[in-house]
């Protein structure tokens, strides 16, 4: 995942809170008639339960692309590759109309990436420069650090405070099960280099925005420009970040570090989309995507993220295509490129396919951990459906969510079709742990729970099956 909460978020988030907390939620408001499945398809929702709480095709399948490919970062040589295996893989589970779709993007890269405190307490600090980071001048800088609680303290700063410092944000991030504290925690990683070059200031270093206590620090997209709107940026190690804040606490006189990083970025690289199809029996023009990202940092092996979430709508869609009955509607599975560095792919695919009939849209880019509740955006007329479909996912102890996500709420890679008004099913992972691994290199298969892994294909399998099957409009 990327995409952090914009300020409209919040604020639409807390008024969502205030409206669930006072016992106004909109499926309690509206009053609805329950809707019966079929026994047919009550039998289907049945068959497919039982065969991903089984599955062992999901669990392959990520196991075979950190394997095959492993790390795959955007617009390089690796995520091409990886392209190619999707290709290949999703014509291999059977699946109809698998084809690649390229596009043009600008892909930052790094290079070597070093940082040290120097002087009296000379040690070695672990770091990773972040996505968009410009390289420093060649042989590295060395500079004192200010510290700053916050980027707000930055924003308020002086600037002759700033300049020439290396400016330090030790801004800790919450751990929660539905994600939150990383919305709070990764503006700093976008919004610090940026400010820091405005200050005058040399480079910026941010506590890496994850929840974990090891050296693993965590990659991510920073601020889009160049040597001459941005500083160079890297996210420090947790205890690296506990090392450098004790230092600046106890000296007598500035903590002064050298940060070496080489990057790049090559404006003429190539990304793309892989997409494949259940092609549906009645409505095949009526389109259910089912999105995860093919592009992963650099330093894990993108088991987690997001290999989780191709091997959970894979498998989800497989079961579906091989049913003897097909649903109604088509399934589409895209495998985006690019996601990573500023949701490209998913961009691109609304503009190749914005004017196809997109039903309703899901993404799943939160992990592997179980899935523990079900979230929409669908026309009130529709809620009864979707009720029906809550009620199937009961058993997998999957909670009953609100029907107030935003048009940008269901994922970076389905966020060009549900902003033209396509319905979104957001299916909640359990996100408590992921952010110990997420853009680390932690993110590997050992992270991947086979159990959760199936209970989130049954999800997955019973969402797109009655998303496609079911006489509904669910377009708000
Ligand atoms: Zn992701």
């Amino acid at each position: 995942m990327k995409t952090p909460p914009t300020f409209a978020h919040k604020i639409r988030h807390t008024l969502a809170l205030l409206l669930a907390m006072a016992g106004i939620n909109s499926f309690a408001a509206e009053p609805t008639v329950p809707i019966s499945l079929s026994p047919d398809v009550l039998r289907t929702v049945e068959a497919l339960r039982a065969a991903a709480l089984a599955d062992n095709n999901g669990y392959a399948v990520v196991e075979d692309l950190v394997t095959q490919v492993g790390p795959r970062l955007a617009g390089s040589e690796a995520e091409a590759r990886a392209r190619d295996w999707a290709v290949s893989m999703l014509r291999s589970q059977g699946f109809a109309k698998v084809r690649a779709e390229t596009f043009p993007m600008a892909a930052w890269q790094p290079g070597s990436q070093s940082a040290r405190v120097v002087g009296h307490n000379a040690q070695a600090l672990s770091i990773a420069a972040l996505g968009g980071s410009p390289s420093t001048v060649a042989g590295g800088i060395e500079a004192p650090v200010l510290r700053l609680a916050s980027m707000a303290e930055l924003n308020a700063l002086e600037a002759n405070l700033a300049a020439g410092k290396i400016i330090f944000i030790d801004e800790p991030m919450a751990r929660t099960g539905d994600g939150s504290g990383y919305g709070a925690a990764v503006g700093k990683r976008r919004a610090c280099a940026p400010a820091a070059k405005r200050k005058g200031a040399l480079a910026c270093l941010i506590r890496a925005v994850g929840t974990n206590t090891d050296r693993f620090t965590h990659q991510g997209m920073g601020a889009a420009g160049d040597a001459t709107t941005l500083v160079p940026s890297a996210a420090l190690a947790p205890p690296d970040a506990d090392i450098l804040a004790r230092l600046v606490k106890q000296a007598l006189t500035p903590v002064v570090v050298h940060l070496d990083i080489d990057a790049s970025t090559n404006a003429q690289a190539q990304s793309g989309n892989v997409l494949a199809e259940v092609i549906g029996r009645s409505a095949p023009e009526q389109i259910v995507l089912a999105a995860a990202h093919l592009d992963s940092w650099t330093l894990g092996h993108g088991a987690v993220d997001d290999g989780a979430g191709i091997a959970i709508i894979t498998a989800a869609a497989r079961l579906i295509n091989e049913l003897p009955i097909k649903p109604r509607r088509s399934i589409r599975i895209l495998l985006a490129g690019a996601e990573e560095q500023g949701g490209i792919g998913g961009t691109a695919y609304g503009k190749a396919h914005g004017q196809e009939q997109h039903v309703i849209a899901a993404e799943s880019d939160g992990g592997a951990g179980k899935i523990w509740r079900m979230r929409t955006r669908v026309a009130v007329s529709a809620l009864p459906y979707s009720q029906a479909l809550q009620r199937a996912l009961a058993p997998l102890a999957i909670n009953a969510g609100d029907n107030l996500l935003n048009k940008d709420g269901g994922g970076t890679d389905i966020d060009a079709i549900t902003e033209q008004g396509a319905a979104i099913i957001a299916l909640n992972q359990d996100m408590s742990r992921y952010f110990d691994v997420h853009h680390t290199a932690n993110d590997v298969l050992a992270e991947v729970d086979l159990n959760a892994l199936r209970q989130n294909i049954a999800a997955w399998a019973i969402a797109l099956y009655l998303a496609a099957e079911m006489e509904w409009q669910p377009q708000p």
